[in-house]
């Protein structure tokens, strides 16, 4: 009987202290903040990863006021330290949709902001029949030697945009090392950087990527210098506004409610290897 008031009393306390416990824990920063796109179009549709471009716009002029310096993933990976207080941020696209050819990459280049567009190497100008959505265009072999042309850097995104922790060894493998060597093929330079499709990854897709002649990849969350070579990225959605994207570059907090967002979209986006099960999806 006594034991009910107690611990009414004591629930503001208990409350606050794992309040603190969890909202308080601060993420460490990472040394580049990232930000993670796919489509920017003029009109977005029902896809939560349009972005619109007049809002894309106003973000680099964001950027550009806030003295934002952009690094592709192989600079990062390969800077050895960057100046104190200097403000840097990598902008990358994962799909390698004729979209971002379209509309983000001539706002970039007008700001002399650099990107990494990753592409997927089996779907050269056709729609992404991979997805749920399947009418996305992907770059044709011109755009991605162009983009690579104007100082942007091409990774690659797998051939077929396969969830990489249901593969076998040797189907990751294959994923990695062909694509690898369609985009050298059509860029006419190395192709070092990968990001995971559907943010799929664990310790053994990122061995065997190091083994295939990767040095530095993308993550959509967290695990910020337990491997070197790796680098978080934010998702950024339709529903983002300028502001919302500028405080995922600084934010710590991990429970803050842009990161919230990113993350419960990572979760939506792993709903489609279900979705579009293949059958040489194995338990690994
Ligand atoms: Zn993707």
């Amino acid at each position: 009987m006594i034991a009910t008031p107690f611990l009414l009393a004591c629930s503001p306390l208990v409350l606050g202290a794992g309040a603190t416990l969890i909202f308080g824990r601060r993420l460490r920063k990472p040394p580049v903040p990232g930000l993670l796109f796919h489509s920017v179009v003029p009109k977005p549709r029902a896809e939560m990863a349009h972005f619109p471009r007049g809002r894309f716009e106003k973000l680099c002029d964001a950027l550009q006021q806030r003295n934002y310096r952009t690094l592709t993933l192989h600079e990062a990976s390969n800077a050895s330290a960057l100046p104190p207080g200097e403000k840097t941020v990598l902008l990358t696209f994962d799909d390698g949709l004729q979209s971002v050819y379209r509309h983000a990459l001539p706002l970039l280049d007008g700001c002399g902001f650099r990107a990494t567009v990753f592409c997927v190497s089996g779907f050269y100008g056709e729609d992404s029949s991979w997805d749920i959505f399947p009418h996305n265009r992907h770059l044709t072999r011109e755009e991605i030697r162009s983009i690579a042309q104007s100082g942007h850097e091409i990774g690659s995104h797998t051939c077929t945009h396969a969830y990489l922790p249901y593969l076998d060894d040797q189907s990751v493998r294959r994923e990695l090392s062909n694509s690898k060597k369609l985009l050298e093929n059509i860029i006419g330079k190395a192709v070092t950087s990968l990001s995971f499709p559907y943010g799929g990854w664990n310790q053994r897709i990122w061995e065997i990527a190091q083994e295939t002649g990767y040095t530095a990849a993308t993550l959509y969350r967290g695990h910020v210098g337990v491997l070197k070579g790796l680098f978080p990225v934010q998702g950024v959605h339709r529903f983002d506004s300028v502001d919302d994207v500028l405080a995922k570059l600084t934010t710590t907090r991990p429970l803050s409610l842009v990161r919230a967002r990113s993350r419960m979209m990572t979760h939506f986006a792993r709903g489609t290897p279900v979705w579009k099960y293949r059958k040489e999806y194995v338990k690994v």
